[in-house]
């Protein structure tokens, strides 16, 4: 067993959304790429989880940045995105994430303050995270796509999320499953658990600095359990 190796005993722990409490990312990667494709921006699936976590403008420049020799313009970006999201809303809606739950649960245990931290602006799904998760979290504890003005990978969700739980960043520990996401905890200086939830390599969250790596939140409600023990 991992054992994680902290400078002080957690006081929050910062869960990332998609691809960490809901198995939303399928979806996500699916709508992105056939939208994309729509435009004649050819992005594949596992393209679109390396950019996982970007904002919907810069995921777009990317790819007009590849074919077309430069950025989008925001009608562009407006009739690519609505594309995106017309796509993701007729998928089936995304199922929690098996062990979400109970590392949410070991978490608490550890009394812990839980917080949020999600580039998404997609109302539907932080409703149903009270539905799913009731009694985990709360609207003064979460950073969403509506509160940051530089997405991942850029620190700033990470640092309001500290700031908004009111904790040092050797007080807290990070859950996240995407290259950016750890990027972006990282950049911030919290201790990061990838839960390498997707189609990507672990090579790819270690190279993004993640502290460890574990297969799926199972493993982050271990971790959080040994380290109650320990
Ligand atoms: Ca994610």
């Amino acid at each position: 067993m991992m054992n994680l190796e902290l400078a002080a005993r957690p006081k929050a722990v910062l869960f990332d959304m998609d691809g960490v409490l809901f198995d939303s990312m399928p979806n996500h990667a699916y709508a992105w790429s056939h939208a994309m494709t729509q435009f004649g921006l050819e992005m594949t699936a596992y393209e679109a989880y390396l950019h996982e976590g970007r904002t919907g403008s810069g995921t777009i420049d990317i790819l007009t940045q590849r074919y077309w020799g430069r950025d989008a313009t925001e009608e562009e970006i407006e009739r690519i995105y609505a594309a995106k999201a017309d796509l993701f809303n007729t998928l089936p809606k995304p199922k929690p994430m098996v062990g979400a739950f109970e590392a949410l649960t070991a978490a608490k245990e550890l009394d812990c303050k839980i917080v949020l931290v999600t580039g998404s602006a997609q109302v539907k799904l932080l409703e149903s995270l009270e539905q799913h998760y009731p009694g985990f979290f709360c609207e003064e504890l979460m950073v969403t796509g509506f509160d940051v003005k530089r997405g991942k990978p850029d620190p700033e969700p990470y640092l309001m999320g500290l700031e908004k739980a009111g904790v040092k960043a050797e007080e807290a520990i990070v859950v996240e499953n995407a290259p950016l996401g750890v990027e972006s905890a990282k950049g911030a200086g919290i201790f990061t658990i990838a839960a390498n939830t997707g189609p990507l390599e672990d090579e790819i969250l270690k190279k993004a600095g993640a502290d460890i790596v574990v297969p799926g939140l199972k493993d982050v409600a271990d971790l959080f359990r040994e380290l109650r023990k320990s």
